[in-house]
């Protein structure tokens, strides 16, 4: 039996989100020992416990309380919460933060032969999707009245073999669409990854490490998306080279030593720096431009 004192944590065991939301917990201070095949991994610096398993057990986990936090697609987490309320299973949660990795769009696609003018062309067509739920949700909100065919694995053949008219399917690129004569045409939900909490009160101690935690997480994003930037700039030119530096109200202003002419400039931006920007600066002759990455951040 698991010490209930343990933060649960349900994480993909291998899969597109496994990577990202793993190295997440490692940069929030987490240290992890995974081993393969295990269901369960523990920390080794805190009271946290995660749970390896499929993506599709995630909401569930969630959801029936087992697991207290879950990183999971915001395709997959609707697609159970409709499932679970339909059948009258609890199906709440709470969204801690949306995060910056796992982006995809879930589509309507059609045959290259398919005359598409529209959702109103799928009237009394068949459509496959792993995602019944949230595609049956778009035929009632666009009123057409077309059948989601619920199939789990391999939607984009549906057509071709004559299961469906047409597909609704996660797309990055686009190419497995192409690779079997699809092509996209609606998109009807946009996905990323979730870090969400179950319902209902935890205990203390656990709610007061999630408390902490979270800055932590908001602090990884933050510094992913900043970045630093040191420069030299001309005094006589110093207000047109900060108005060119995004975020840059009050920059950190340094003398240079034996140069009264220049000075240095630092400034933690909330953006990257374009090179078009970093061409324009140069010509305002400021030199020894850096744009640096920030690896955590607190404000
Ligand atoms: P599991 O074995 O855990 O059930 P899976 O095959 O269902 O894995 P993955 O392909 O690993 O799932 O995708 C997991 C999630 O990653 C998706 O539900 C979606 O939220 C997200 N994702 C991000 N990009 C893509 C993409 N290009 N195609 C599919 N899913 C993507
Ligand atoms: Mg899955």
């Amino acid at each position: 039996m698991s010490d209930s004192n343990r933060l649960r944590i349900a994480v993909q065991k291998s899969g597109r989100l496994s990577d990202d939301s793993i190295a997440l917990l490692k940069a929030i201070g987490i240290k992890l020992q995974i081993r393969d095949r295990l269901l369960i991994a523990h920390s080794t610096n805190q009271p946290i416990d995660l749970l390896l398993v499929r993506d599709d057990d995630i909401p569930g986990l969630v959801m029936d309380g087992v697991v207290d936090l879950g990183f999971i697609g915001e395709n997959e987490l609707e697609e159970k919460m409709l499932e679970r309320q339909a059948a009258g299973k609890q199906h709440e949660y709470i969204e801690l933060r949306r995060l910056d990795y796992g982006g995809c769009r879930l589509s309507i696609a059609v045959p290259n032969e398919f005359n598409y003018q529209g959702v109103q062309s799928l009237a009394g067509k068949k459509v496959a999707t792993t995602y019944p739920f949230l595609l049956e949700r778009f035929f009632k909100e666009q009123n057409v009245e077309a059948k989601a065919v619920m199939l789990t694995g391999s939607v984009e053949v549906a057509p071709r073999a004559g299961v469906a008219d047409a597909i609704c399917d996660l797309v990055s690129t686009g190419a497995t669409l192409e690779a079997n004569g699809l092509h996209e045409e609606d998109v009807i939900f946009r996905s990323k990854a979730v870090f969400i909490q179950r319902a209902g009160e935890l205990t203390e101690a656990k709610q007061s490490l999630i408390n902490k935690l979270l800055p932590r997480i908001d602090g990884v994003i933050q510094a992913k998306e900043s970045k630093y930037i040191m420069l030299h700039a001309p005094l006589a030119y110093l207000e047109q080279v900060k108005s060119l530096l995004p975020g840059s109200e009050n920059p950190t202003v340094l003398p240079l030593a034996g140069n009264d002419k220049t000075v240095a400039i630092h400034v933690v931006s909330p953006e990257n720096l374009f090179w078009e920007t970093m061409e324009k600066l140069k010509a305002l002759g400021c030199s020894s431009i850096l744009v640096m990455p920030i690896e955590k951040m607190m404000n």
